[in-house]
């Protein structure tokens, strides 16, 4: 007997319930996910279209008082169908329940109607309104003057005037503007986070001509997907090697046929300058979403897209879920970036779930950048990508030479300070002849490894090849496997009395920075700094305008600006992202790396760019300083081959949170008995899963946030089936035992970000 569950309406409130049918058994075939159907509803079973979120063997309700669907509305699966599709894939893959999967993927509507801003903005060109002013003046009419006046002194880019703030401070009225707008002078606008910043002149007329490696990237994309190749393309092309130029000459085909187009991109307030090329290349097709919309702006966004008033979407992973209805193409930039892995439950992966909605759909999926995930490059090495490569620069943008310092040397010669010789003389170098320096703290996750800073020494779990953290009260703990002993008071490999937990602040540098160098003027850029809204922007552009000669900062540093004053990046301590005691540390640190030093001599002078560390011989290090990326993916696959981390394996998460800490004791022990019991079963009686490896539970590695205790349990498996098999297996278990209710567990499909 089969079941379907379905919902009624797809609006915020309906999306909680669902509710099941019978699937009598003449549809059984017929029926899938995403399609339309009729069902009889409520107490006078009125008749009613719903959709299939999911078919299950399993009734939930007393079976004689399921009614019968009585049949499919409509053959063929809408747009609607297709994101309820993928929401029922995504709940699948990543585990969440069906409507937090369905909350991720439909634009929900708004529940309260939100405050729209307003703003009145010059709809003709200046020297126009300076005209209209003096015959205003000439007619004596106050207000318009006022009105006039202070739209040509506001800033000449900017949005204009707030609409109420006008009417306030030039005490006008509605009627003031009325007929100016309607005489065509002004404008009022509304919600200025949608306006396109670019004004029609500044679109471009002709785009740039591709260079022939650029256009044989272009053909052989186009080609395939004419020819049904399904296969996503993969684009490895170093910083400047003109990805994005390729990106929208893809775009502008795809919309040539009529099509629509989804970008992704890590974080507009950092690549501003990016999503302002598409606007030139494009006009108003294009659209915007940010991280920092609210629901009800995220769904006015959407609407417009579902209305067809823009054809191209650019955005962080969410956007991925525009509702255009003739999807051609997804491209992904900066396609290894950890923001594309949801934080919140469905832990879903932004690139593999846009293969899933491009395979529905028949778009074509690209991804580029300059340092691939290993997980993409494995993919593209096996075939199941297409690789294109772009090793060289474009004409006239020569890469940066990169030094290697070694801190141990600077210990023995009595250096003690966070600069080494060699980049204290490069700084003074650089301040000396006014060109602009950046320092780069690659701080990730919970850098409490220890080390030793006479040898460089780490102390590592010797089950997972992974950092010890030092947690509070002197424990070193493996944030995998749960083993831990008492901090070394001396090194275990040379002795020396210099081992200790590795910290080092942006603050501190910038201190240290006033402190050294006086006079000198420094910008700190990091979460601190950056909290409210354009504070990004703000720092890189007054750091782009010479405001300052040092920048300091995290990773944020890395992407956006090109900075061509820039001709000195020094990295103050590699292994800050080597340790960070999770297995993808290597490859982060290998990415901060090569992108840090991309960052220098971006103009006419070359850079350089210096990378300090107590690990220079580490293939991490090495490969970025050598721009190396082979190099670097092979030495890494290695490690993960035998270590069996992804992509050699699947690696499944199971985060479990509580308040209470007893009952979070408890309750990790009952899973952890209960998926032993699992995979007895599935190893029993389906015969799968010999490889499969239980790891923890163990403390997170923040063991408590906010007042709540946290820990994980891996399962490690070739077979990505049997991990699922396993989930669903877990999930039946948490919805039946009491003992559990204390719990927030969530799961995390091959993981990337530190938990
Ligand atoms: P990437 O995305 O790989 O970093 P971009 O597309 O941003 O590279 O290209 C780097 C720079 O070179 C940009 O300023 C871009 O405008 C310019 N550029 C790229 N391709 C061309 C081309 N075919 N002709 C002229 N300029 C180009
Ligand atoms: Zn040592
Ligand atoms: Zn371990």
């Amino acid at each position: 007997m089969k079941y379907a569950n379905v919902i009624v309406d797809i609006s915020l409130d309906k999306l909680d319930r669902t509710f099941q049918y019978r699937v009598p058994a003449e549809l059984e075939d017929a029926l899938g996910v995403g399609m339309q159907v009729l069902v009889p509803f409520g107490n006078g079973s009125r008749r009613l279209t719903a959709y299939v979120v999911e078919l299950t063997d399993v009734c939930e309700w007393e079976p004689e008082r399921v009614k019968d669907i009585i049949g499919i509305a409509e053959k063929g699966i809408r747009l609607e169908g297709q994101l309820i599709a993928l929401a029922s894939w995504m709940r699948r893959m990543y585990g969440s329940t069906m409507n937090q999967a369905l909350k991720t993927v439909l634009p929900v509507r708004r529940a309260v109607q939100e405050k729209v801003k307003k703003s009145i903005v010059l709809a003709v060109p200046r020297e126009e309104a300076a005209g209209s002013l003096k015959i205003f003046e000439k007619k004596n009419q106050k207000a318009r003057m006022r009105l006039m006046e202070a739209l040509l002194n506001a800033e000449p880019d900017g949005n204009g005037l707030d609409y109420s703030g006008a009417l306030k401070e030039l005490g006008i009225t509605a009627q003031t503007i009325k007929p100016l707008a309607e005489m065509g002078l002004v404008r009022v606008e509304a919600d200025t986070i949608f306006r396109n910043p670019v004004k029609p002149s500044e679109v471009q007329a002709h785009p740039v001509i591709l260079y022939p490696r650029q256009q044989a990237v272009v053909d052989g994309i186009l080609s395939r997907a004419a020819a049904g190749d399904k296969r996503p393309s993969l684009i490895h092309g170093v910083t400047g090697s003109g990805k994005t130029e390729i990106y929208m000459e893809l775009i502008a085909a795809v919309l040539e046929a009529g099509k629509q187009a989804i970008v992704l991109i890590p974080e507009i307030a950092l690549t501003f300058q990016t999503v302002l090329r598409f606007y030139k290349r494009f006009g108003d097709q294009v659209s915007i979403m940010h991280s920092r919309l609210s629901a009800g702006e995220r769904y006015d966004q959407f609407e417009r897209a579902r209305k067809g008033e823009v054809r191209v979407m650019i955005g962080p992973r969410s956007a991925l879920f525009t509702p255009f209805d003739r999807l051609g193409i997804i491209v992904i930039d900066e396609e290894h970036e950890g923001s594309y892995k949801s934080e919140t439950v469905p832990r879903y992966h932004a690139r593999e779930t846009a293969i899933e909605r491009a395979r529905m759909s028949g778009a074509f999926v690209v991804l580029g950048s300059a340092t691939p995930s290993v997980d993409s490059y494995e993919k593209a090495r096996i075939g199941d990508y297409q690789l294109y490569e772009l090793p060289v620069r474009v004409p006239g943008r020569k890469l940066p030479e990169t030094e290697i310092v070694d801190l141990r040397e600077e210990l023995r010669m009595g250096n003690r300070s966070i600069f080494s010789a060699r980049l204290e003389e490069l700084i003074r170098d650089r301040l000396s002849k006014k060109q602009q320096v950046m320092l780069f703290i690659n701080r990730r996750g919970y850098a409490g490894f220890v080390s030793c800073r006479a040898c460089g020494h780490v102390i590592k779990c010797p089950h997972c090849d992974v950092s010890l953290s030092l947690h509070r009260g002197g424990r070193m703990v493996c944030h995998y496997c749960g083993y831990q002993r008492p901090a070394e008071k001396k090194c275990p490999s040379c002795g020396s009395s210099y081992i200790g937990a590795f910290r080092a602040g942006t603050q501190q540098v910038t201190e240290l920075v006033q402190k050294e160098f006086p006079g000198v003027r420094v910008l700190r850029m990091d979460f601190d700094t950056t909290k409210q809204k354009g504070g990004h922007e703000q720092i890189l552009e007054a750091f782009s305008r010479g405001e300052a000669d040092v920048l300091v900062g995290t990773q944020m540093i890395v992407k956006g600006h090109d900075f061509p004053g820039v001709t000195l990046v020094g990295i103050l301590a590699a292994d800050l992202s080597l340790y960070a005691g999770d297995f993808h540390a290597s490859e982060r640190t290998f990415q901060l790396l090569t992108q840090a030093a991309g960052r220098a001599g971006r103009g006419d002078e070359s850079g350089i760019a210096v990378i300090q560390t107590y690990s220079p011989d580490h293939y991490s290090v090495k490969a970025a300083a050598a721009q190396d990326y082979k190099s670097f993916f092979e030495q890494e696959m290695a490690y993960r081959r035998l270590m069996n981390y992804p992509p050699a394996a699947h690696l499944l998460a199971l985060y479990m949170m509580s308040g209470q800490e007893a009952a979070l004791e408890e309750g990790a022990e009952l899973i952890r008995s209960l998926t032993f019991e699992a995979v007895r079963r599935l190893q029993k009686h389906e015969g799968k899963g010999a490889d499969i490896q239980v790891i923890g539970p163990a403390e997170a590695g923040l063991a408590k946030l906010k007042d709540v205790y946290r820990k994980v349990l891996y399962l490690k498996c070739g077979d990505l089936s049997v991990l699922l098999a396993w989930k669903e297996s877990m999930e039946a278990e948490f919805g039946r035992e009491e003992r559990l209710r204390a719990l927030n567990i969530q799961f995390d499909m091959d993981p990337v970000n530190p938990f």
